[in-house]
């Protein structure tokens, strides 16, 4: 199944853009984050959300950042374009893409654009842990209620910039294979790297149990529309 994103999710960038020349790893202090709002979300779920976001544009304009982002060990990297087919990208070719603040079908400029619509899915009771639903290359983000209230609820604003992160890899095109248990791959590394980045300064706010729940049990992200599995390393 192909799945295209709907005409509303299409973007245009801005014309004035800057150079392509200076979008390498060394360009992270210029990186920024937009929160570009919520919907079906409360005022305090907004501001939490709002934290979060503030948090990551931290993370990211750290000048280790995309440097851990190039040089970090991962599993798997695909990543597909908005047409074609899909490849395996370097940590150098996953670090210029943050630094371009490229989403899937867009143009760099060095801007990480976020938008969200908050989803009432199960929570863990239900058995399965399942953090939000969203479909890969488009924007809104879907996170579930549930996992924002615990985070806003334990105060730890550094595992939502995480969890944020790995997400937008997802609107940047980047996808679980052969399914959402999978790990270690560029969403899973790049948002643990954003909680790393964060950590010695916000040491105090991050809650293990919600770290241990992102990380350490089977979670499904809520990736969705991966290109359909079967695709195997080295096959058309
Ligand atoms: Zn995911």
């Amino acid at each position: 199944m192909v799945v295209e994103p709907r005409a509303s999710q299409r973007k245009t960038k801005a014309v004035n853009r800057e150079p392509q020349d200076g979008c390498g790893v060394k360009s992270s202090m210029d990186l920024r984050v937009e929160f570009l709002g919520v919907d079906r979300a409360s005022r305090a779920e907004t501001a939490f959300i709002a934290r979060a976001i503030e948090r990551l544009g931290e993370a990211v304009a750290d000048p280790r950042f995309l440097d851990a982002v190039a040089s970090a060990d991962y599993v798997e990297t695909r990543w597909t374009p908005l047409h074609g087919r899909w490849r395996a990208l370097t940590g150098a070719e996953i670090a210029e893409r943050i630094a371009g603040g490229v989403e899937r079908g867009s143009e760099a400029d060095r801007v990480l654009e976020l938008r969200f619509e908050l989803a009432d899915l199960p929570g863990p009771e239900s058995g399965k842990i399942v953090l939000g639903s969203t479909a890969l290359g488009c924007q809104p983000i879907h996170p579930a209620r549930w996992f924002l209230e615990r985070c806003r609820a334990a105060g730890d604003a550094v595992n939502l910039a995480s969890h944020f992160m790995h997400e937008w890899m997802h609107v940047s095109g980047f996808y679980h294979w052969p399914d959402n248990t999978a790990r270690g791959d560029a969403s899973y590394v790049v948002g643990r790297i954003v909680r790393d980045t964060l950590e010695p300064r916000y040491a105090a706010e991050i809650d293990p149990q919600i770290t241990a729940l992102m990380h350490d049990v089977e979670t499904d992200c809520g990736c969705r529309g991966n290109p359909p599995g079967g695709i195997k390393v080295g096959q058309p």
